[in-house]
Order: C-alpha cells, then sequence, then structure tokens
C-alpha cells in the first residue's frame, strides 16, 4: 500500500462503541441538528425492542462490544427511559455514555439529583454552542460540570462550530474555561447539510478544490429507534435513501448478522484505511468526475463522505465497486496492515 496517509489503529476498536438514538425529542430545534430533532417529534426506542438489541449487542463475538453510546435528540427528555436503557446496558455489562444538552441542570443541587439518579451512566458529554444557548444558557453546563465533578463522573464539553476562526466560537471556549481546562473541550465542525444548509451557507467555511486526505476516525455504527443501523453518528444519519454505509435493520435481521457483513464492508473500510478521498479518485477515474462537488469544506472529510452517499450515480459506482474481488481483497489487506484488524480477511477466506 502507497497511498498517502492511511489511517493508523483506532483508539477505541472497530463496532466497540455502538450509539443508540434514543429519541428525536429535543427542547431546542438547533438550525445544524443532523437528526432535526425538536420538542414536537415522537419517535423514540421501545423498551420492549430495546432491550432485546441490548442483549444482541453484548452477545455479539462474546462480548466484542465494550461501550453503548446514548443520544438523541436529548436523551435527558425522558429520564424514566434513559434510567431503564442505562441501566439495563449496565447490567449486560456494557460501559454507557451519554450526551446532552443540560436542559436540566438549572442549578447544582438539581443537576446532582439527576445524574444521582443516573449512576449506570459513566461518561457524560456536554453539548454547547451558540445554537443551544438560545434556549439553554452556559450556565446550566457550569451546573452540568460541577454536578458531574461531586458526582465523580468523567466529562466533555463539546462546542460545535462551522470554524475554529468564528469569533461567538471562540467567545464560547474562553467562558468554558473559566471553570474547565482544555483536555474537558472538544470542538466539533457543524457541516451545512439537511436544516443546517439554509441556516450556515458555505461562507463560513474554508473551500479547497481537493477533498481532505485524511482517514476516518470516527466510523461508530448507531442504531435509530425504527431498528436501521447506520455505520456512524456523522451527517449520513440524516440520509434517507440506501447507501452503502447503511449496515441493516433490526427488525429484518439480528444484531450478529448486521455487525458481521460490517466487518466486511469495503466502502465502510476503505473509507477508514484510506479515507473518503481514495473513493473520490476512483470516481474520477470511472469518468464519474462531473458528480463531485466543485468544492470541499477543507476542515471535515465527512462532507465528501456525505456527498458521495448522498448522489444517486455516485452511490451506483460505490454499490458495484464494493462488490468487486479486488477491491474487496485489497480493503481487507489495508484493514489488516494499517489498522491491525484481520477479521475483512479472515471472513474472505485470504
Ligand atoms: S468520514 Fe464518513 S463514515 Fe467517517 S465519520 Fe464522516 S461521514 Fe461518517
Amino acid at each position: 500500500m502507497t497511498e498517502a496517509m492511511p489511517a493508523e489503529a483506532d483508539a477505541v476498536p472497530f463496532l466497540s462503541n455502538i450509539g443508540l438514538l434514543m429519541t428525536y425529542k429535543c427542547q431546542v430545534t438547533c438550525p445544524h441538528c443532523i437528526v432535526q430533532a425538536n420538542p414536537h417529534r415522537k419517535e423514540q426506542v421501545h423498551p420492549d425492542e430495546v432491550f432485546g438489541w441490548i442483549k444482541q449487542l453484548r452477545a455479539y463475538r462474546d462480548g466484542w462490544v465494550r461501550i453503548i453510546a446514548l443520544t438523541g435528540g436529548e436523551p435527558f427528555f425522558d429520564l424514566g427511559l434513559l434510567r431503564a436503557v442505562a441501566e439495563y446496558a449496565q447490567g449486560c455489562g456494557l460501559t454507557v455514555t451519554a450526551v446532552t444538552n443540560a436542559f436540566w441542570a438549572s442549578s447544582v443541587e438539581k443537576a446532582v439529583r439527576v445524574l444521582s439518579e443516573l449512576t449506570a451512566i459513566s461518561n457524560i458529554a456536554f453539548s454547547t454552542d451558540v445554537y443551544h444557548q438560545v434556549a439553554i444558557p452556559l450556565e446550566n453546563i457550569r451546573n452540568g460540570v460541577m454536578a458531574a465533578t461531586l458526582c465523580r463522573r468523567p466529562y466533555v464539553i463539546s462546542v460545535c462550530t462551522a470554524t475554529k476562526r468564528d469569533e461567538a466560537y471562540l467567545a464560547i471556549v474562553r467562558q468554558l474555561r473559566e471553570f474547565t481546562d482544555d483536555d474537558h473541550i472538544q470542538t466539533a465542525i457543524a457541516l451545512p447539510m439537511g436544516r443546517a444548509a439554509q441556516e450556515l451557507g458555505w461562507k463560513a467555511y474554508e473551500t479547497a478544490a481537493e477533498p481532505p486526505r485524511s482517514a476516518c476516525t470516527s466510523s461508530s455504527p448507531i442504531i435509530f429507534p425504527d431498528g436501521r443501523v447506520v455505520a456512524c453518528i456523522g451527517p449520513l444519519i440524516e440520509l434517507t435513501t440506501p447507501h452503502p454505509l447503511l449496515l441493516g435493520d433490526l427488525r429484518r435481521e439480528s444484531m450478529g448478522e448486521i455487525l458481521e457483513r460490517a466487518q466486511a464492508n469495503t466502502i465502510l473500510h476503505m473509507i477508514r484505511v484510506w479515507g473518503p478521498h481514495k473513493l473520490v479518485t476512483l470516481i474520477r477515474d470511472a469518468g464519474l468526475g462531473g458528480y463531485l462537488p466543485e468544492q470541499y469544506i477543507a476542515s471535515s472529510i465527512c462532507q465528501t463522505c456525505y456527498h458521495l452517499l448522498s448522489t444517486p450515480p455516485l452511490v451506483s459506482f460505490l454499490t458495484e465497486l464494493a462488490q468487486d474481488p479486488t477491491w474487496q481483497r485489497t480493503t481487507a489487506y489495508g484493514r489488516a496492515y494499517y489498522l491491525e484488524e484481520p477479521e475483512m480477511m479472515e471472513q474472505l477466506g485470504v
């Protein structure tokens, strides 16, 4: 393999961390929300189904999955459901993490009360940014952080922005530093897609004529309330049309079948080993360059990935590419060599 910038072995092994979208409900209607959550949405996981899915997760390859990440919408919207799911997952031996906008942390006392009820959740990610703050003040994040500290719960604060040069983003980071340190602050790049396409626009981004050349290190699958499993929790989750990173449907097949097939998903592992730019090169070589974007967001490989998987002629090309035995073997070898993951080679018998 001579490709530029192949991936290195992930800190979190493939499929060891699975997301669960608990609900599409949220108190806020942020413009950059990739799942288009809002207070009026009704869809959420049902205990009858979700406990079975968690049990199957734990059974996959006898404990391969270690972490379940509860997300939404706002998973704390229904505290009873959150507690039931978190306790069930913990009882199955999974580490449980949750992301929240901290709407429930209106005072330190209240936040401590909530966290004391949720002992099964061992790590918390607080989300904040200029959009959240329209409805949820930074004071709630401060209260949540103090409560997490008092309850000895590790936490991070994720701040979403179109660009790290944005003044409002920088102001939030300065305010966060008044009560936490940089090790607890992460930045997430919001992309102009879905509902965010109208609100964010492209002007805020640094763009380039070529896609960024990084590999994807963030592809942890996520389960939706309707049973769909998608390969990552990034912008792909808002796609409603079929694409190669739609891994399966838990209402039609078992978790084991879906995750085992993911182990040999050629397109997913090409993105993990070399990055979406590799697919862009193959698309150009196949004479399909006219379907590629004219510009790419310099700071995000996900925009490239989203474009490829939401453009029907490119989806057809990638679906065919995934069946090509040479690329299957090359990808399996790349996965074993660069990521130290032999599972695809084992499945293909090479
Ligand atoms: S590069 Fe693609 S697979 Fe990876 S996190 Fe981004 S959208 Fe998901």
